[in-house]
This record gives structure tokens, sequence and C-alpha cells, in this order.
């Protein structure tokens, strides 16, 4: 919903977003994303994973990291070299794998707080159909902007909204119990009103 969806409706195919959308909105089907690698973290470009054409497949081969929820992933965003040789953003692609695909082996990491929420996971010659590619071979850094915009606008949209709620909440009870004709208070709770609001047009 928030990253892998939002892509593929504003890049996908017309049968690229009736296979995939439909299930994402009914809650059916979940994507994780595979971005991150060992080597390639903020320097996202720098990675190394590799898919080799065959024939109508892309042979897909490397490690990604940090992987949020892999673990109950149907649809994994992929991001692969397709050409080892251009500079570096201009020779990756932008792949939709399916996560039981043979080859996959996902390897859950468990944090300091004991929750395994993320994932490495092991790519070994998987097969991918070239039909899976979203946008053209090797614009797959374009794609990522796209994907990432998304991912930047919504991902918090719960948290804001969350928010604007417990204030509510929080000026229902102060008009409630007497607390409303105190000036200070209202001028607290009308600051963080604006911040919430400035934080949603932000969203
Ligand atoms: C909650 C969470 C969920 C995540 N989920 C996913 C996911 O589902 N899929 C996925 O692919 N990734 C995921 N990630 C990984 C995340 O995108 C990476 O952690 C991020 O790209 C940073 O990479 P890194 O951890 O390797 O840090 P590094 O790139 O090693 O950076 C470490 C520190 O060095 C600094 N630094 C790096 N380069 C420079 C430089 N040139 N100059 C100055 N400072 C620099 C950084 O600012 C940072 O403070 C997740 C991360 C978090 C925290």
């Amino acid at each position: 919903l928030l990253h892998a969806g939002p892509t593929v409706a504003a890049e996908g195919t017309a049968g690229q977003r009736a296979r995939w959308l439909p299930p994402v909105l009914r809650g059916d089907e979940i994507w994780c994303q595979g971005f991150s690698e060992p080597e390639a973290g903020s320097d996202l470009a720098a990675l190394r994973t590799r898919a080799v054409r065959d024939g109508d497949t892309y042979v897909v081969s490397g490690q990604k990291i940090w992987t949020s929820h892999a673990e109950v992933a149907d649809w994994c965003e992929l991001l692969v070299r397709t050409d080892p040789d251009a500079p570096k953003h201009r020779g990756i692609s932008w792949l939709a794998m399916p996560m039981d695909a043979p080859g996959v082996t996902v390897r859950p990491l468990r944090t300091p707080a004991g929750s395994t929420e993320f994932a490495e996971v092991f790519l070994d010659e998987v097969r991918v159909p070239a039909g899976n590619r979203v946008g053209a071979e090797n614009d797959g850094w374009r794609v990522t902007m796209v994907t990432l915009s998304f991912e930047r606008g919504t991902a918090f949209v719960g948290e804001v909204v969350a928010c604007r709620r417990t204030l509510d909440a929080l000026a229902a009870e102060a008009r409630r119990n007497g607390r409303w004709d105190d000036p200070v208070l209202r001028r607290r709770l009308g600051r963080l009103n604006a911040e919430f609001r400035a934080l949603w047009r932000l969203t």
C-alpha cells in the first residue's frame, strides 16, 4: 500500500496493474522491499545483486538485508543490476520477485528488542520472468525514486492520524472538565494543532 502498490500504479503496465493491485488492496498479498544490501545502504546505487537475462527470464543472484516483513511477504520489489558496465545509477532494474521462487532463502535477523521484523534475503539463481520488470531495463533508478517518493510521503500517515485523534480527544476532555478556559493550555493545544495540520499537508 505504501511503496510497491503506488509504484505499480504509476509505472506498471495495464497487465501488471490488473495482476498486482487488487490483491494489495484486498490485503491478500504482501510485498516487501529488497533494496538495501550489506554494501549498499545510504549509497543504494552501489547495489550488486546481479540479474542476467536468459530468454524471457532474469537469473538473479545476490543478497539483500534489512528486508522488513520478508518472512510473510508474497512478493518483493527487488532492485538488481542488469548492466554492470553502465554508470552505477544507470544499470539498475526494478523487478517484482515472487518470494516462493526456488533459490530465495529468508534468514530473520533478531533485533536487540527481540523482534524478527527484519531479514536477510539470499538469492541463488532465482528465475524472475522479464514481464515482472516495472519500467524499462536499466531505468530502475528512476523507478526507485518513484517508490521512495511514495514511501517518504505516506510512511507515517498512520502516526499523523493518531496524533490528530489524540489531540481532538484532549481538547474534548479539556472542554468537558473546565480546563478549556485556561489560555495557556489552549495556546499549547492550538500550537500542536497547527503543527499536526502542517505535517498533514506535507504528507
Ligand atoms: C526501520 C527500518 C526498516 C527498514 N526496512 C528496509 C526494507 O524493508 N528494505 C530495505 O531494502 N531496507 C530497509 N531498511 C534499510 C535502510 O534503508 C538502510 O538502513 C539505509 O539505507 C541506511 O543504510 P545502512 O544501514 O547500510 O547505513 P550506512 O549507509 O552504512 O550509513 C551509516 C551511517 O553513516 C552515514 N553515512 C553514510 N554515508 C555517508 C557519507 N558519504 N557521508 C557522511 N555520512 C554518511 C549515514 O548517514 C548513517 O548515519 C530499513 C531500515 C530501517 C531503520
